[in-house]
């Protein structure tokens, strides 16, 4: 079955009580059973529900894994990977990580007794460098947020397996929001699990919260598993749904947001008012052959850089007339974001500077209105900037 036929297909046989070609939403927290312990495999919604079962089908066949997990968010799905470990284990981290992910590290998790080193996963020798004897997960995001920097998600599995004796292997997991499963399979990679918050492009609405861990590895699946009915992270019914059916045209959104993001990263290049573009599909991005090889297509998040002061970028934001200033991404509406202020506001000034996430760095989600709309209104922007900051 190829990408979209799963998308609209896997877990969503009709309903075998009424024959409903929808999955219904099974809004119940409990399950009557005809004889003590004679059930139909479900006795409580916080270990098993129709409707959340239906949603880790079909999530699973995006990643083309024969397991998956659905949660109430993100967060939740990359907590439930993390209950993997145990207090004395050491985790290897991309430096250039979603803040809730460090956050949830950081703030959390090392109180725990888990340690954390934070590397430069573009550079394998950092990375070989960052490897303890009780390293047992390497936690990748790729392409990172918001400077779209790329790691070999290959390279990595393969420093795992030269580091590591078969039966002691390290778990390699990667967040795969930013590039969803339409554009990058890291299980084809070698990675053990996938993360995502379906939040983003998988839901694609900006209408519904939710996360999910995929694997082939039915030990690892086990315990995820486990976890997310002991810690109790789930999605409710409800929002299962409004995933469920989001999912079913990811493959459409997601030629859409590319298709923009490639003639929006290109019209941003050649203005002679943008000084630098972050987008993996230009030619000019240092990572351009690695995308080429590693996803099937770039995505549709962009970072870009005026020239002139960097409160230009501000005024800039402010002016959109179809780019909501917001954070989140992924939906089918373009939004824009300032990180510097808005997403990435927690990081101290010169730990973000270092990273390169100056005030003048803008991002962009690029949603899928039309495209002629969205280059008029940042041509616009770009004038009405140019008017005020003229160098
Ligand atoms: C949004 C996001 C998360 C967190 O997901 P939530 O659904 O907001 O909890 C994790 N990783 C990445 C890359 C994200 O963009």
């Amino acid at each position: 079955m190829k990408f979209s036929t799963r998308a609209i297909h896997a877990g969503q046989d009709a309903d075998p009580a009424t024959g409903a070609t929808i999955v219904p939403i099974y809004q119940t927290s409990t399950y009557t059973q005809e004889a003590v312990g004679v059930h139909k495999g479900y006795d409580y919604s916080r270990t098993a529900n129709p409707t959340r079962a239906a949603l880790e089908t079909q999530l699973a066949a995006l990643e083309d894994a024969r397991y998956g997990c659905a949660f109430s968010s993100g967060m939740a799905a990359t907590a439930a990977v993390l209950n993997l470990l145990s207090a004395g284990d050491h985790v290897v981290v991309t430096d250039d990580l979603y803040g809730g992910t460090y956050r949830l590290f950081a703030r959390v998790l090392a109180r725990y007794g888990i340690g954390f080193t934070y590397v430069d996963m573009s550079d394998l020798e950092a990375l070989e460098a960052a490897v303890e004897t009780n390293t047992k997960m390497f936690w990748i995001e790729t392409p990172t947020n918001p400077l779209l920097k790329l790691i070999d998600i290959a390279a990595v599995c393969g420093l795992r397996d030269a580091r590591h004796p078969e039966g002691q292997r390290a778990v390699v997991a990667v967040d795969n929001t930013f590039a969803s499963p339409y554009f990058q399979s890291p299980l084809a990679l070698g990675a053990d699990l996938v993360v995502h918050s379906t939040t983003k492009y998988i839901g694609g609405h900006s209408d519904v919260v939710g996360g999910a861990v995929l694997t082939n590895d039915q030990a690892l699946h086990d315990v995820v598993k486990f976890h997310q009915n002991a810690v109790g992270g789930i999605p409710s019914p409800h929002d299962a749904y409004l995933t469920m059916r989001g999912a079913k045209t990811l493959a459409l959104r997601m030629r859409e947001h590319e298709r923009n993001a490639l003639a929006i990263a290109g019209f941003l290049e050649s203005h002679p008012q943008v000084e630098r573009v972050y987008y993996p599909g230009l030619p000019s991005h240092p990572q351009h052959d690695l995308a080429k090889r590693q996803m099937s297509g770039f995505g549709g998040m962009l970072s870009f850089t005026l020239l002139g002061p960097q409160r230009r970028a501000i005024d800039f934001a402010n002016r959109m007339r179809y780019f909501s200033l917001a954070e989140s991404l992924g939906g089918v509406e373009s939004l824009i974001c300032h990180p510097a202020r808005m997403t990435h506001g927690s990081i101290p000034r010169e730990e973000r500077e270092r990273r390169g996430i100056t005030d003048g760095l803008l991002r962009l989600s690029v949603g899928i209105e039309d495209l002629s709309d969205l280059l008029a209104d940042l041509g616009d922007a770009l004038e009405g900037s140019a008017r005020d900051y003229s160098r």
